[in-house]
């Protein structure tokens, strides 16, 4: 693999054990690890200007459905119901692994362009989202669902259960880039044989488990009334908490649950942006901080969100505890920064989240000629409060250029926007759904 050496970068956000900020600073990589950071005295196959640019760990996004973003903008400002009945489940069910390759092709292109590196995704059809992802060159821990129900891949939770095992076993170990796992969609999709049996296949492949959990107030009644505990009471009951768990959401948790949380060490998915428009609520996470559960940012499916935008989601989980419990002290930059990138990857034991000598090399790098980010008083509270995600110009995953002067270099653009854009017509005609795009 080529080397690529980044030189005179004017700031190296390390997100190391110190939380160093560097000035000055050259990167150099080889066959996808940071080799060097500081003054590089040689030269590379490839070499970067770094001189108005900052460089920063790749952002991890720890909750997404990634080929929803065929669903951009299809149905918004619903109530939960209609919006699942109307719109989402009629497209869903006619889902084809052709649409799902195009729309994740379209959605790792907006990750990468907006500086995320890493996707923590959960769908069905996983194994073409692995091969999007390998083409592509983003890295992406991948959970196939399991449901108690029919999925427009599988007929029931055995079934979905088998094509995950498939999924895990083709998988484990193949790619630097790509972490298998399993995703048990959620308490009320899931029954107690479905949850204990995806637990037990997860723990025998060592691979993670990736679940939705304490999402809305209704779920959390719903399952009380069934099984007389909380939904994440039920997952602990069940063994899902047991492994490297990511759960997404986590509004409603009681005092008792979020103790579970630390105990499991489980990587809770904050998605404030998904949890405010679909009007769930706003998740309790100072609260967690405090109690030290481990918090990692996610911006769910297009579908509920509509935008990838990892910088966005920042600046929003900044504002958000903040105003609701009007104390403009919580949740400060530093944090959020830690939740968007070594957060997830000590959580799931990944070798990336910081620009430091031997981790893997996945790194963006942002333009700093730009009003909003002068004068540059503090590169920490910028990440958070004035950095769009316009700004990032390149994208380094896995020790491979991918992203170069804002656009991608491992495939073509223009054919992935078209390509999605003939799926997501050809999909919303098969299922009924009207849009813009079918008048
Ligand atoms: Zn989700």
């Amino acid at each position: 693999m080529e080397s690529i050496l980044v030189r005179n970068l004017s700031i190296v956000i390390t997100q190391d054990g110190r939380r160093r900020i560097l000035k000055d600073a050259d990167i150099y990589v080889e066959d996808g690890i940071i080799l060097e950071v500081g003054t590089v005295k040689r030269s590379a196959d490839i070499v970067l200007d770094g001189r108005g640019k900052a460089a920063l760990p790749g952002l991890i996004n720890t909750h997404t459905h990634i080929p929803m973003n065929l669903f951009r903008g299809v149905a918004d400002d619903m109530k939960l119901f209609e919006w699942l009945n109307e719109k989402i489940w009629p497209m869903e069910r006619k889902l084809t692994p052709d649409h799902v390759e195009k729309g994740s092709l379209l959605g790792m292109l907006e990750a990468l362009r907006t500086g995320t590196t890493t996707i923590f995704d959960m769908y069905f059809f996983e194994e073409r989202i692995a091969e999007a992802a390998e083409r592509i060159g983003i890295r992406a821990l991948l959970s196939s669902s399991i449901i108690d129900g029919e999925t427009p891949e599988t007929k029931n939770w055995r079934e979905a259960l088998n094509v995950a095992e498939n999924f895990v076993k083709k998988w484990k170990g193949k790619s630097k880039r790509i972490i298998p796992s399993f995703g048990p969609h959620a308490p009320y999709t899931v029954g107690p044989e479905a949850m204990e049996a995806t637990a037990e296949a997860a723990s025998r492949y060592n691979v993670p488990v990736h679940i939705h959990l304490s999402e809305d107030s209704r779920e959390v009644e719903q399952i009380k009334h069934t099984y007389g505990v909380g939904p994440i009471e039920y997952a602990e009951i069940h063994r899902v908490l047991d492994l490297k768990t990511i759960a997404a959401h986590v509004v409603w948790p009681s005092d008792e649950e979020i103790e579970i949380l630390r105990r499991k060490k489980v990587l809770v998915s904050h998605n404030p942006v998904s949890n405010m428009k679909t009007a769930a609520g706003v998740a309790p996470i100072p609260k967690m901080l405090s109690h030290g559960v481990l918090i990692g940012l996610g911006t769910d499916g297009a579908a509920s969100n509509n935008i990838l935008d990892m910088p966005e989601t920042m600046k929003l989980t900044a504002l958000i505890h903040k105003a609701v419990n009007r104390d403009p002290t919580l949740i400060k930059a530093q944090d959020v920064i830690d939740m968007a990138t070594i957060n997830p990857a000590k959580a799931m034991n990944l070798e990336i989240g910081s620009i430091e000598v031997g981790k893997r090399a996945d790194i963006v790098i942002i333009d700093l000629k730009k009003p909003w980010w002068r004068p540059i008083h503090s590169p920490i509270s910028h990440l958070v409060y004035s950095f769009r995600s316009t700004d990032v110009t390149h994208v380094i995953v896995d020790g491979r250029l991918v992203i170069e002067e804002g656009h991608l270099k491992t495939m073509d653009e223009n054919e992935i926007m078209e390509n999605a854009e003939k799926a997501a017509m050809d999909l919303l005609e098969r299922a009924g759904v009207r849009s813009f795009l079918s008048e």
